[in-house]
Formats: structure tokens, sequence, C-alpha cells
């Protein structure tokens, strides 16, 4: 079974297939979703898919829009559309999985459609359904609004308002130069001093992330954010807002008040909203019966396999959290999981 239809259960569910399992009966792709396009379905609509970091092509059929300053949420949902049409791979939803428990050499797989029994499982849930908003003291005082990346919708709610970002990632970055534009003042805050890289990211550079992200996963650790290992591009644009002044940025406030945020020297700003760019969190929960965590507080995994449970796969988790590191680790399962099942069962 693969729960999770964005880019890391399809290139599973089609490594699978090419496999000779045959779709809906020798596997299930179950996902949460109303339809096609996992989490690029909610990306905020600024988000063309020439803004995008870049979006690989799934295994066998090349991504190649014909308009790329469309926003990505319509572009890629509609490409992932035409892969499980032209790959049969018979996704099934919306259907939410709620816990996954032993069930002797099997694993049973309860959901808010009803209950499977499978023999291996490919997880591939990825983060958006986990945003990650850190606590600090007020923050249930603040009389103005409050949302986390997930909840953006583009600029144009930001007009004429006083904004603090927070968070250190793309995103963040990404947010702040549109609002920005817009808004009456904004301010940016991070826990660490951002670092811009200069040079592209390139093959080899890609290679050292994915190594350093895998070694922690591979020690049971949480996979660390992709951007904390490589910095933020310097992109032309984002040049333009540093010399605009728009990415002064200031370390992390002390606490929130009713009217702003303060720091820990009594310096305060007074904001209307507070948007929490601060990332996510891998959507595991439906994990925790089988205990997988190791004392790290991540799953360890070598590859995409689970340590503690060889016939449980994560894909799109640490290492392979990209559109191109999804594939491959969706691929690379699926091979795992065939080999497996041609095992014979423990008597
Ligand atoms: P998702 O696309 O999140 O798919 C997971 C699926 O699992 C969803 O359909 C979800 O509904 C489903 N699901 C979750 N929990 C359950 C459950 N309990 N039961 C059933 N279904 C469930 N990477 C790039 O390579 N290039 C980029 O340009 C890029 N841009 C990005 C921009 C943003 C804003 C973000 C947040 C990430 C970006 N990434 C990019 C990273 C990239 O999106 C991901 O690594 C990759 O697309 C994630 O694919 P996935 O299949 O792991 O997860």
């Amino acid at each position: 079974m693969v729960i999770g239809a964005g880019q890391a259960g399809l290139s599973a569910a089609y490594g699978l297939r090419r496999a000779g399992l045959a779709p809906g009966s020798g596997f299930v792709v179950l996902d949460g979703e109303d339809g096609p396009g996992g989490a690029w379905r909610h990306r905020w609509r600024t988000l063309r898919v020439d803004r995008a970091h870049r979006i690989s092509s799934l295994p066998g059929l090349p991504f190649e829009p014909a308009d790329r300053t469309r926003p990505a949420a319509e572009i890629v949902p509609a490409y992932f559309d035409a892969y499980e049409r032209v790959y049969d791979l018979q996704v099934r939803r919306p259907v939410r999985v709620g816990a996954i428990r032993p069930a002797g050499p099997d694993l049973r797989v309860e959901t808010d459609a009803g209950t499977w029994t499978t023999r291996a499982l490919i997880n591939a849930t990825g983060t958006w359904t986990r945003p990650f908003r850190p606590r600090y003291p007020g923050a249930e005082t603040f009389r103005g609004r409050q949302l986390h990346t997930v909840d953006y919708a583009g600029p144009e709610e930001f007009a004429g308002k006083r904004v603090v970002v927070v968070g250190g990632g793309t995103s963040a970055v990404q947010l702040l130069m549109e609002i920005a534009t817009v808004a009456a003042a904004t301010t940016w805050v991070t826990r660490r001093p951002p670092e811009f890289h200069e040079e592209p990211f390139d093959e080899d550079w890609g290679r050292t992330v994915v190594a350093r992200v895998d070694e922690r996963v591979r020690a049971g650790l949480p996979p660390q954010s992709v951007v904390s290992v490589t910095g933020l591009a310097l992109t032309p644009e984002v040049r333009a807002a540093q010399a605009a002044g728009v990415l002064d940025r200031l370390p992390m406030f002390e606490r929130i008040t009713p009217e702003g945020v303060v720091w820990a020297d009594g310096t305060a700003w007074a904001a209307d909203v507070i948007l929490w760019a601060t990332g996510w969190r891998a959507a595991l929960g439906h994990l925790a019966p089988l205990r997988l965590r190791s004392p790290g507080g991540g799953i360890a995994v070598d590859g995409t396999r689970v340590v503690a449970d060889p016939r449980i796969h994560l894909v799109g988790y640490g290492p392979s959290a990209s559109t191109i590191g999804a594939n491959r680790a969706g691929q690379a399962a699926a091979r795992e999981v065939v080999a497996l099942l041609r095992e014979p069962a423990a008597a």
C-alpha cells in the first residue's frame, strides 16, 4: 500500500506498477485530498511554475507545461491528474489514514473510509498537513491576525497593514518580498541570521545537502529543513529586496503583546499581522501506534527503509523531501517492497 499521492507517492506507485503489481489489487494508493496534486493543490496562487525552485518530472512522463507563468497550484495538479490516468494508478480519495497498527505479519490501516490490511507500506504523506508554529509568550493576547504559510492566499489582503514575517526559509523570503510591495510596513525576524548562497545550486551542491540530511535520518534524528543546510538563493529579486531594505532581518522577539511584538531589550514593533513562515514537520502521526521513533526523536531510516520495521518505507522524508528526491526514493522503495513481497512469508 502507498499512502499519499504527491510526487513521492506517485513515483512509488509507478515503481510498483513497473515491477508487475496491478494497480487497485496488487497495490492500493490512498490519498487524503479531494483531487490530484498532493500539497501543490494548496500552494499560494502567486507561486508560479517559473518561480518555484525546480519542479522535476515524475518518472516516465515529462513535465512540460505550455505556460510556466501559471500558478503551480493549477499546473502541477493537472500534470498529476494526467499522470494518474496515463498509468492507471487508481488512487482512492479522499481517504484519510488515521492509524496504522501491527496485525501479526501484516499492518492494519485504519481510515475514514474503512480498514485495509497490507504486508508492506510506502508512506508518502509529506509535510503540508502538519504546519509548525513555535510558541511565544503572549501569542494568545495578540489583537491582530496570526496566520501560517499554509493560510497565505496572496499579498492583497496585507495592503496597508503592518506585518511581521517570522522564519528563515525560502517561503518566508518569498512571502515577505510579495507582501512588502503592498504593506504599510514589514519586519522580518528569524532565529538565526539568514545565510544567502552565492553559488548556483548545482548537482554537486545538491549531493552535499542530501548527504547531510541523510546522515541525520540514518541516525534517527528529526530531518532538518533543506534551507538550513543550503542557505537561501541569492536571486536578482532577493538582491533587489536587500537593496530596498526589505530583507533587513532582526533576531527573534521575546514576546507578543496585544499590539505587536517586543524584544528582550524592550524595543516594540506595532503590528496588525504576524505571519508564521516557520515551516512544517513530517506528517507521520498515523504511524505512532507502530512506535518507530528512535530516542533522537526521528524515525531512523536506511535509504527509505525504516530500520525498526523493514515492511515500512518513508519517501519524501528527510533527504528525499524534494520533487527530484521523491522520484528516486519512490522508485527505490518500490523495488525493495517488491523484493520483500517475493520473500517467503515468515513461518
Ligand atoms: P505532498 O505533495 O505533500 O503529498 C503528500 C500527500 O499525502 C498529500 O496528498 C496529502 O494529502 C496526503 N496525506 C497526508 N497525510 C495523509 C493521511 N494521513 N492519509 C491520507 N493521505 C495523507 N520541491 C522541489 O523540488 N521544487 C520546488 O519548487 C519546491 N517548492 C516548494 C514550495 C513550497 C512552498 C514547499 C512547502 C515545498 C516545496 N518543495 C519543492 C518541496 C516539495 O514540495 C516536496 O518535497 C514534494 O513535492 C513533496 O511531495 P510529497 O509527495 O512528499 O508530499
